[in-house]
């Protein structure tokens, strides 16, 4: 391939930090590589550490890429002016931040290819994308067997620390007390490791009407959760929702 300008949109996750090497080595000297970040207000702040860190090591620069309609890109600003935090199809946040952001990005930016995280075990994940929204995407992780394990050695590798977050027991670096997750053991986390957080949602999710998390087989409010309640163990470092997690859940 030559002469083509390939985007890779960078999460802050393992994966787009490999994905986005991988496609320098295999495709920089001959094409135009350029390198993506949506920043969201909700994710931990060593999430930009791991971002610049990153950036030097490969040498490229990463673009921010932000939302029209919500500039300072938090999520709690898209829930308060929606009135709404997760559904079964979805999360406002992730549609207005991520989704809306860098479609009106790919409009404006005329490009090639496209390249995104997805790892050798996400082949379905892909295949979606696909069939729901673009046939251009460079499946660079999934053609070289790289799993979600690799890319946690090869980052590594380089000397470079992960996002703290997962240290904590996350098990992605997406936002902190992401309302697509229902599951009580990840509630639980975040109760723990980030009680002001948790509070947070507990106040404005009673207040929106969201239950965000499953209990008994029931969805109650998250003021709700009993303070011993036990959940299912989480699927530590197996998860990278990225800037699709529109895509998946917790
Ligand atoms: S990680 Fe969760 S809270 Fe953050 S944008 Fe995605 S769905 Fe929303």
């Amino acid at each position: 391939m030559e002469g083509k300008t390939i985007v890779v949109w960078f999460s802050c996750g393992a994966a787009s930090a490999v994905a986005l090497s991988k496609t320098i080595e295999k495709y920089g000297e001959k094409n135009n590589i350029i390198a993506c970040n949506n920043p969201i207000d909700e994710e931990d702040r060593d999430n930009q550490r791991f971002l610049k860190e990153v950036a030097k090591y490969l040498g490229v620069k990463i673009h921010f890429v932000r939302s029209k309609n919500y500039p300072f890109q938090s999520c709690k600003d898209v829930w308060e002016y929606r009135r709404f935090m997760s559904g079964p199809y979805g999360a406002p946040c992730t549609q207005e931040l991520k989704k809306r952001a860098r479609q009106d990005w790919e409009k404006a930016n005329p490009h090639d290819y496209i390249v995104l995280g997805f790892t050798a075990e996400e082949k379905n994940r892909h295949e979606r994308f696909i069939l729901s929204e673009k046939d251009n995407l460079l499946p660079i992780l999934i053609q070289e067997s790289i799993t979600k394990k690799d890319c946690y050695r090869i980052v590594d590798s380089w000397g470079i620390e992960l996002p703290r977050i997962y240290k904590l027991g996350y098990p992605n670096a997406n936002c902190i007390g992401c309302v697509k997750a229902s599951g009580v053991s990840y509630w639980q986390l975040v109760r723990k490791q980030h009680p002001e957080i948790f509070k947070e949602r507990c106040e404005q999710s009673r207040r929106i009407g969201a239950k965000l998390v499953k209990y008994k087989k029931n969805r109650i409010f998250l003021d709700e959760l009993p303070i011993d309640a036990k959940g299912r163990k989480l699927k530590n470092l197996d998860f990278e929702c990225g800037l699709f997690c529109e895509e998946g859940g917790l």
